[in-house]
């Protein structure tokens, strides 16, 4: 495309465009860039596989091939698929007013009415791409909450993998010394990562080896602390002494530790798991989530009311079981994913949860 063109296109670029265009994302730091080698809409279309089906295919049979009157039967089909991406009824009611304004009474062609859909999800879900940043002077400590199996350990290990590719010493601590299991599957991921980790015996006091990690971060020069923790205790008032506890602690060791607190939540759980977890970022201050297991629901909406929520950006999204299967969080190219073509093939199974 010639420089001309796309000056001339950028006035009425719609999300696409400018999806197409920030892919590669432009502003991520060199380092993490490089450790993103499958791109980052990619990622997204793994992740977003089973919410895009729901989407894309249905919304696409909502359409004739030659245009569609948007009357009251068809924007009550659009708002049905809608909430079934788990978004919540607030914002499902916005798009569809938004199109009934726009459309209602005449014949539309799809890619108009999709292109609106997206504008407005976009603004619904309209946040800042923001990694986590490692601080210039000194270790980064990373504190990772969240409800038992939402997916802490796996996230974890992603973030490893991530910096340890990026040439960066990570230190694990084993903090969810509730489960023995907890601490085995942490230390499987640290030597698969390259990590160090330090362990506590079963029932040791989780701000103890909060501690120790800490402290052998520091005495290592390592660059990074990444703290696993607990999910469920005896009772959620244990739960959140303990993780306070642990602030505490590591706050006497480095002034301004954690530097994150990171909140995992489970894609797959949708709105139900959204409670659960407010009491995590009630006790602890939390910076940022971490949305695992995409790619194992059509609740991708989800992340609408998690923005809206918690008034904290999602970081990353987990997109699969491996450590290469997170992806940073960039709502543009999320919004595309959602509704990109479903690849030849798929789209059979995809529709047979129809009827
Ligand atoms: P924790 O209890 O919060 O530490 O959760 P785990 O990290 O142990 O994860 C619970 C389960 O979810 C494990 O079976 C993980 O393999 C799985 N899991 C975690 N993240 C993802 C993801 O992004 N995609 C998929 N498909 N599975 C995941
Ligand atoms: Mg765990």
């Amino acid at each position: 495309m010639g420089i001309l063109d796309r000056f001339s296109k950028k006035k009425d670029a719609t999300v696409a465009d400018r999806a197409r265009d920030a892919d590669p994302v432009p502003d991520l730091p060199a380092a993490e860039a490089a450790a993103e080698p499958k791109s980052l809409f990619a990622r997204f279309r793994q992740g977003l596989k089973k919410t895009s089906q729901l989407l894309n295919t249905d919304i696409r049979d909502l359409f004739k091939s030659e245009g569609q009157l948007v009357d009251d039967d068809f924007l009550r089909r659009l708002f049905a698929l809608l909430i079934r991406t788990d978004m919540g009824t607030g914002p499902a009611t916005e798009i569809r007013d938004e199109i009934q304004r726009e459309f209602r009474g005449r014949v539309a062609v799809m890619e108009d009415v999709l292109d609106r859909v997206k504008a407005r999800l976009l603004a619904l879900m309209e946040q800042e791409t923001r990694p986590i940043e490692l601080v210039d002077k000194g270790p980064t400590v990373i504190l990772v909450v969240g409800v038992n199996g939402s997916g802490k350990t796996t996230s974890i290990a992603k973030l490893t993998n991530l910096f340890t590719s990026q040439g960066k010493k990570v230190v694990l601590g084993a903090g969810d010394t509730f489960r023995a299991a907890a601490v085995e599957q942490l230390t499987v991921w640290a030597g698969r990562t390259g990590a160090e980790i330090i362990k506590g015996k079963q029932g040791a006091d989780p701000a103890s080896v909060a501690h120790r990690a800490v402290a052998h971060t520091l005495e290592t020069s390592a660059d990074v602390c990444i703290l696993d923790t607990a999910g469920r205790l005896q009772t959620q008032k244990n739960l959140m002494d303990e993780l306070a506890k642990i602030r505490r602690v590591i706050r006497n060791q480095i002034p301004d530790a954690p530097h994150e607190v990171i909140l995992v939540l489970d894609a797959t759980a949708g709105q139900n798991g959204l409670s659960q977890a407010k009491g995590f970022s009630e006790a602890v201050e939390c910076t940022g989530v971490v949305l695992a297991k995409l790619d194992g629901t059509a609740k991708g909406g989800v992340v609408i009311p998690i923005r809206q929520q918690f008034k904290i950006p999602v970081k990353y999204v987990g997109v699969g079981e491996k450590v290469e299967d997170l992806a940073l969080f960039a709502p543009q190219q999320f919004v595309e994913a959602l509704f990109s073509d479903t690849p030849r093939g798929e789209e059979q199974k995809g529709n047979s949860h129809q009827k």
